[in-house]
């Protein structure tokens, strides 16, 4: 029997894996695809944006270089103490950001580190950096089983694939957006239904030029003309009508691109073509008994704003560390059910985000009326910042308790004057504590060494912290800036890493 079975190898569910087995739990993955790299997953119709707090768990975990060489992007210089701003900030329902309006005031807690602040990348490219690195760590990956049945009781969880089982003591449906998993794990899947149905394509137009680059709001919908040639996206404002269960063809196609374009474009070929809507729904719990659930698996929304991976690599770090210290340590069960009171808020925030974007592109006055609003506020300054900060994610918070504005937040790159960084201490997957108080935290007596790494010395920009404590997903669980109250700080060490009841 495995510790976890993973259903679903995509970057949630590898990411995931990971996580787990770098803990030395023992994981097994099964993929319904026979082979990875589908058609669907490579550039440019599998690109996706990755968030510079995606982008810090690559980094955290020592993958930074192999994605930012695969992905074709250059790594970033760090000998500055200031953060660089990003050179493209997102848009909302369509309104791109300009990023010189972004207020630095606004977000203290930023230090220069490696990462890009924004990235693309192909689907394909990071489920390889992915499973690289899980072969490493020991992880099984299965390919071409398809999960069609998932029983449970007390002690242990089984996946079934057709007459087959695979037993382990916790099993996590990290099976996308249309999760076999979740239904047959008896989750509550709430929300929303469409607005539009949205459609991604590859194909050959006779006269492209007639489309603007970049993304376009217009009054009957929107359409993104992106940088590879006849790769287009599109929404089409039909209440979801489109059959979804169809392949769409040429003619649908052109008909919608010319009636959200308002140009009398022609497609001549489509060589890759498939549609999404903005149905928008969350499990109401991410765990019942002992399956799991993460990624799309556990919440499904339109993909503007691009945030669905960014949430899903959210949750995978989120869960990681909580499930592994569990199965394969002393953690309480308790601990595990933190990764649903955390990352459930979250969602439901992207949920409405989007949803909130989609009321103002719909082709009526009154949508087209706010569409003006909010169209003025994102020319100031705070405007930018406000939708900056939702959908870079940086503004994410969990409700950790504390007083410090840092606790819950994730943990700026902060760097010791030997120029050690934060995220260089995070690759073993431990917590880490930095102590600039002249090892007063010192953590021989805390006795839980083996989880959490110390690190006491001046640093070279400590934000006026004295000393802070970082959970193995990043994110701060405790901080002070004056001081450290000793016994404050190890009742979070307790929390997080202790083997009582939380
Ligand atoms: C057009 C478009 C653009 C997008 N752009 C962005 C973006 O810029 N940024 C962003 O953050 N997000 C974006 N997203 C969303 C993003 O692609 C998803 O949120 C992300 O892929 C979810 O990852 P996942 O691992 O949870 O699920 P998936 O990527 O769907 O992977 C699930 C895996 O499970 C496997 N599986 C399914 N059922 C079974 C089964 N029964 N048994 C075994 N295996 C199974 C599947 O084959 C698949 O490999 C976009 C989405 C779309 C449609």
């Amino acid at each position: 029997m495995h510790d976890v079975v993973i259903v679903g190898a995509g970057p949630v569910g590898l990411l995931l894996a990971c996580e787990l087995g770098l803990s030395g739990c023992s994981v097994l993955v099964l993929e319904r695809e026979a082979a990875p790299g589908s058609p669907w997953r490579t550039a440019p119709i599998g690109m996706r944006g990755l968030s510079a707090a995606s982008l810090q768990v690559f980094y955290r975990r020592g993958m930074l270089g192999p994605l930012l060489t695969a992905s074709g992007v250059p790594e970033v210089g760090v000998d500055s103490d200031e953060p660089a701003g990003p050179s493209f900030a997102g848009h909302f329902g369509g309104m791109v950001l300009d990023p010189a309006n972004i207020d630095p005031a606004a977000l203290p807690y930023r230090l220069p580190t490696p990462t890009p602040e924004f990235m693309m990348t192909s689907l394909e490219i990071v489920e390889t950096v992915l499973s690289a690195r899980a072969a490493k760590l020991g992880v099984e990956i299965r390919y071409g089983v398809t999960v069609s049945a998932v029983t449970q009781d007390d002690r242990s969880a089984i996946a079934h694939a057709g007459s087959h089982g695979y037993p382990a003591r916790w099993v996590v449906g990290c099976d996308g957006g249309r999760s076999a998993v979740r239904g047959l794990a008896g989750f509550e899947f709430v929300g929303t239904e469409p607005q539009f149905t949205g459609y991604t394509m590859l194909a050959t137009l006779a006269d492209p030029e007639q489309l603007r680059p970049g993304f376009n709001l217009t009054p009957t919908g929107m359409y993104i003309r992106m940088r590879a040639e006849g790769h287009i996206g599109m929404m089409d404002f039909d209440g979801g009508a489109f059959d979804r269960s169809q392949q769409p063809t040429r003619e649908h196609l052109q008909d919608v691109l010319r009636r959200v374009s308002g140009a009398d474009v022609t497609i001549t070929e489509v060589h890759l073509a498939s549609s999404f809507t903005d149905r928008a729904m969350q499990s109401t719990t991410y765990r019942n008994g002992r399956v799991l659930l993460a990624g799309d698996a556990a919440h499904i929304h339109s993909p503007l704003g691009g945030q669905g991976l960014n949430s899903g690599i959210g949750d995978a770090m989120n869960l990681g560390w909580k499930l592994a210290a569990v199965v394969c340590g002393d953690a309480p069960d308790g601990l595990i059910d933190t990764y649903t009171r955390e990352r459930h808020p979250v969602a439901a925030r992207v949920l409405d985000w989007s949803r909130a974007q989609v009321e103002i592109m719909r082709p009526d006055p009154h949508a087209q009326a706010i569409q003006g609003v909010i169209r003025d506020l994102l020319t100031t300054r705070d405007g930018t910042t406000y939708v900056f900060g939702r959908v870079t994610g940086s503004s994410i918070r969990y409700d950790l308790g504390g007083e410090h504005p840092l606790i819950g937040r994730d943990a700026p790159d902060l760097r010791l004057a030997d120029g050690t960084r934060l995220g260089d201490l995070m690759q073993d997957g431990r917590g880490v504590v930095l102590d600039f108080s002249d090892r007063s935290l010192h953590a021989p007596a805390l006795g839980w060494e083996s989880r959490v790494h110390y690190v006491s010395g001046s640093a070279r920009n400590d934000l006026g912290l004295s000393a802070v404590l970082v959970r193995p997903d990043g994110i701060v669980a405790w901080a002070s800036d004056d001081a450290p109250d000793r016994a404050e700080f190890e009742r979070a060490v307790g929390q997080w890493f202790g083997s009582s009841a939380l």
